[in-house]
């Protein structure tokens, strides 16, 4: 009898195993389509500046004389890997992204915060390009671990401004979107330099910054890395366009999503979005880019979101192009 019990236990708790790897695989691999969505074209021959995406929030800015990138996020370890393993910068990876974006100098790798998606590869990155690593403590921190000469890394401040060739750009103080993992009102920083392999979270967010980019030539642009913002810091800024971090947006409230909208949209006047960091960076650069299984984001709720607001608002919403140069 007690013999029938505990094997109807152990069978019992067996299957409750079985159906519940079998949902986390399915649910990983369960997405919506990126499908419907209108794209950047790709950039006339003789446009005075051109971007690239590189997924997540990896741009790169060039006006023909000087080029930089945000973050330079390359290695795309799996999320499983992420998750249960230590994880680094794939050497491998990194020259393989900056070979398809055909560049081997520049002059600023900028992370938009310091969490492993973003900060993880930019050191690697910057000294391959003999560039400068420009962000916040948590984010030098990042440098350090990687042995970057502190000659090359430049701290800056909300509110400061950097100069590369024409550019010009304005770091202002912006927030991370609300994430499971993180309290309300903290934001936890790097505070020893960061030598990899490390557990993901050990990239902590540190600062998060909306960066105006200024130049001569182009309309003034907006870049948010994440999907959330600080009421009344962009109060009196101008941007065309703004590059506009959605990931997790759509597991946000609706109340939430519309003063997103205001205060990173609205309130700078812009005319056109591109949103950036929908794809799911668990899988490789080398293969058509996904959106996030609905585990972690729904972007079509996003989406339906963000098109009903532009069309309200007179604003024009295109996804941009992975790795193909386009005018933004
Ligand atoms: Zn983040």
């Amino acid at each position: 009898m007690k013999r029938r019990i505990l094997r109807w236990i152990a069978l019992s708790l067996l299957t409750l195993i079985l159906v519940a790897v079998a949902f986390f695989v399915v649910q990983t691999n369960r997405r919506p389509s990126l499908e419907g969505y209108a794209q950047m074209p790709p950039a006339p021959p003789a446009a005075a500046i051109q971007v690239r995406f590189a997924g997540v929030a990896t741009l790169l800015f060039d006006d023909g004389e000087t080029a930089w990138m945000t973050d330079g996020f390359f290695s795309r370890p799996s999320l499983a890997r992420t998750a249960f393993m230590r994880i680094a910068p794939d050497r491998a990876a990194i020259d393989a992204g900056l070979k398809s974006l055909g560049v081997d100098r520049l002059a600023a790798v900028v992370p938009v915060h310091s969490h492993y998606d973003h900060a993880m590869d930019s050191p690697l990155v910057a000294m391959q390009t003999d560039a400068l690593l420009v962000g916040s403590e948590s984010t030098l921190n990042v440098g350090r671990g990687l042995g970057m000469p502190e000659g090359r890394m430049r701290r800056v401040l909300p509110g400061d401004r950097i100069s590369l060739g024409r550019w010009t750009l304005t770091f202002l103080a912006s927030r991370h979107a609300p994430l499971p993992i993180s309290r309300e009102g903290v934001v936890e920083t790097i505070d020893a330099p960061l030598v990899p392999p490390a557990h993901s979270l050990s990239w902590r967010e540190g600062q998060t910054w909306a960066i105006l980019v200024e130049h001569p030539d182009a309309t003034p642009m907006l870049v948010l890395g994440s999907a959330g913002f600080v009421p009344g810091a962009l109060e009196g800024r101008r941007a065309g366009t703004v590059f506009l971090g959605v990931g997790t947006a759509g597991k946000q409230t609706p109340e939430y999503l519309s003063q997103w909208w205001d205060e990173n949209v609205k309130r700078v006047g812009a005319k056109r979005v591109i949103p950036i960091h929908w794809d799911d960076f668990g899988e490789p650069l080398d293969t058509p880019l996904v959106a996030f299984p609905y585990l972690i984001d729904d972007l079509s709720v996003t989406m339906k979101h963000l098109t009903a607001w532009a069309a309200r608002d007179g604003v024009e919403i295109k996804l941009p192009p992975l790795l193909t140069p386009f005018a933004p």
